[in-house]
């Protein structure tokens, strides 16, 4: 079972990690990479893995890493850099690991070229799911989440039919400000929502869990993944992130996956499916696992939830705004320029001005991404009333 690789965003989490899986099965080779700022490591991982393909993020970047990278690797950057990597001729399979709005157009490109796309940008189907999942279907592109949780809802409806699907119910760890009240929210610090407790993951999807705006955006990744309306998709916090999400079935039965928390592990799953091979990973201990709990989540103190489903219920370009305005109050906050609560105040702002924007095409989203944008740093820029 031979299969050749793209990765997009090959220096950033997700990425680094598909490579350790990668390296460990010789039937997956790496035909081209797409690596963001850190291009030594860029280069470390073109001559170790010899794609004929890499792309870089700026152009100015391409006369230092042309002459470090093996012979016969071709460079090229930028977004349309990224498209050339999603559309490379010899790749059966995508990963896409890219970070925020980004990872958009490369997505819709790959599956437009029929590539299979393993998925661990949510931020692509929340804004454009709707024109991502179509073009798939026409090409018969398949869509592999590796999202630990839909990784999990797949492995649940692996052999179901779809019909018979009562809910879904996505696990939420709670992020770092589970059991903290809502007046001390306000003077989170980013160092304080960076440590997340049980997963490792990219800054942005961290600051996303600690405000769990990460769950809303995977509410809407799971209607556009399993087609199943927002009324049946739930979301229960378990702060072990033990179970890694479940499905009620039409019978009263619920199916759930466990696992170690360890993103090589949907990697794994996804890059290989239908196969399951033996995996590196250190093996899951039920005992140690101790007791597990669940609650509900608390919409009061953490509104970026609700604001997800408000806007998938929306829908249109509502989610790819919500999605937008969130990126940017994302950075405000880490940047110091925004306060911990600023960051759905922000978004409920750009969603009640922008959130009716046309979507008939792709660009449409596009553009409503674009004018969100300038909408969240307005808003942030004149001080945010919540
Ligand atoms: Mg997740």
């Amino acid at each position: 079972m031979a299969k050749s690789l793209a990765v997009l965003g090959s220096t950033g989490s997700i990425g680094t990690a598909t490579l350790d899986v990668i390296a460990a099965h010789p039937e997956l080779r790496v035909v081209a990479l797409a690596g963001g700022g850190n291009i030594d490591r860029l280069v470390e991982q073109a001559l170790r893995f010899r794609p004929s393909l890499v792309a870089v993020r700026d152009g100015g970047s391409v006369p230092a890493i042309a002459g470090r990278v093996p012979a016969g690797t071709r460079v090229v950057h930028g977004p349309d850099g990224l498209v050339e990597v999603a559309r490379h001729p010899e790749a059966d399979m995508v990963v896409c690991g890219l970070v925020g709005a980004l990872g958009i157009v490369p997505t819709y490109a790959a599956v437009d070229a029929g590539k299979d796309v393993a998925l661990a940008n949510k931020e692509a189907l929340v804004a454009a799911g709707a024109f991502v999942t179509a073009r798939a279907r026409e090409t018969g592109a398949h869509i592999l989440p590796v999202d630990s949780e839909h990784n999990a809802i797949h492995q649940c409806l692996r052999g179901e039919d779809p019909a018979e699907i009562r809910a879904l119910w996505l696990t939420a760890s709670g992020g770092p400000f589970r059991t903290v009240d809502r007046g001390a929210l306000a003077e989170v610090t980013p160092e304080q929502a960076l440590r997340h407790p049980t997963w490792v993951m990219g800054p942005k999807i961290t600051i996303d869990s600690a405000t769990l705006m990460n769950k809303g955006l995977e509410v809407v990744e799971a209607r556009w993944l399993f087609g199943v309306g927002a009324d049946r998709i739930r979301v229960v916090v378990h702060p072990k992130s033990v179970v890694h999400s479940m499905v009620e079935m039409a019978d009263g039965s619920w199916k759930a996956q466990l696992g170690v928390t360890d993103m090589r592990h949907p990697i794994q799953y996804a890059l290989t499916y239908p196969r399951r091979l033996p995996a590196m990973l250190r093996p899951f201990d039920l005992l140690a696992a101790g007791p597990l709990e669940f609650e509900a989540p608390d919409l009061e103190r953490f509104p970026c939830l609700a604001l997800a489903y408000e806007a998938l219920e929306r829908g249109g370009a509502a989610p790819a705004v919500l999605n937008a305005a969130n990126e940017v109050a994302v950075e405000a906050f880490l940047a110091r320029r925004a306060g911990f609560l600023d960051i759905p105040a922000t978004i409920r702002h750009v969603l009640a001005r922008c959130g009716d924007a046309p979507a008939e095409s792709l660009d449409d989203i596009l553009a409503a991404d674009r004018r969100a944008r300038e909408a969240a740093s307005h808003v942030l820029a004149c001080g945010v009333k919540p």
